[in-house]
């Protein structure tokens, strides 16, 4: 969507770039990086609800926060469809903006290795990385699963990782966390058990 958007010179979802998924997921996760989010861009977003058959809500009746919206209260209703609302810019500039990002997230990021992207939510005044950073945690393994060395807000599969090697990393991680640092890390991914 965003390359699309970029070949017709329509600027704001050069954040999206980069990031994996679909539109129903990245409006359901208020998905977002380096300064933007979708709840920047979603002019409107058709749902089909469990209840009331198909509605189309505002961005504001969406709801956003921080990796939240209205989908995630509503874990029911499917995204059918969504609106974005962009502003003209030059192609050039807007594709220089992406491939900047693209950059930034390949030197930063372990994406070599499968990982499900950022393990916990940014806990206010606080960077997870940097927070299991300082606790001493990169590195640490636990069956397959381990803390990435690139980025310690990254569980990443060294291979042959099982759900539950996932699950016994994270659980160790917030303990250690709190218990170094006090703060609580809450999980960005969702899991299915
Ligand atoms: C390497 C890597 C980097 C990442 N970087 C970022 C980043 O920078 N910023 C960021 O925000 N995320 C990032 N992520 C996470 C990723 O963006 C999210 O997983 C993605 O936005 C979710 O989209 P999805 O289509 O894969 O949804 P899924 O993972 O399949 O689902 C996510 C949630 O959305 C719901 N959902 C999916 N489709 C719909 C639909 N049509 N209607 C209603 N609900 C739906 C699901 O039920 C689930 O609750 C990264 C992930 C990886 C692996």
């Amino acid at each position: 969507v965003a390359d699309f958007a970029c070949r017709q010179g329509l600027a704001g979802l050069e954040f999206a770039h980069g990031i994996p998924g679909t539109v129903g997921g990245a409006v359901c996760m208020n998905a977002g990086a380096y300064g933007g989010e979708m709840a920047q861009v979603v002019r409107e977003a058709t749902l089909l609800l469990p209840e009331e058959g198909i509605r189309t809500l505002t961005g504001a009746e969406m709801a956003f926060g921080y990796r939240r919206s209205f989908l995630t209260d509503h874990p029911d209703a499917v995204v059918l469809r969504a609106e974005f609302q962009l502003s003209p810019g030059d192609p050039a500039a807007i594709r220089g903006r992406m491939k900047e990002l693209l950059e930034k997230r390949r030197a930063s990021q372990p994406l070599e290795f499968p990982s499900a992207g950022s393990t916990f939510k940014r806990p206010e005044g606080y960077y997870a990385g940097t927070l299991i950073d300082q606790c001493g945690l990169k590195g640490l393994t636990v069956g397959g699963a381990q803390v990435s060395e690139k980025h310690a807000g990254f569980v990443i599969n060294r291979g042959g990782a099982t759900c539950a090697d996932v699950k016994e990393l994270i659980r160790r991680i917030q303990e250690r966390v709190f218990a170094q640092a006090g703060v609580r890390l809450e999980p960005e991914v969702r899991i299915i058990d």
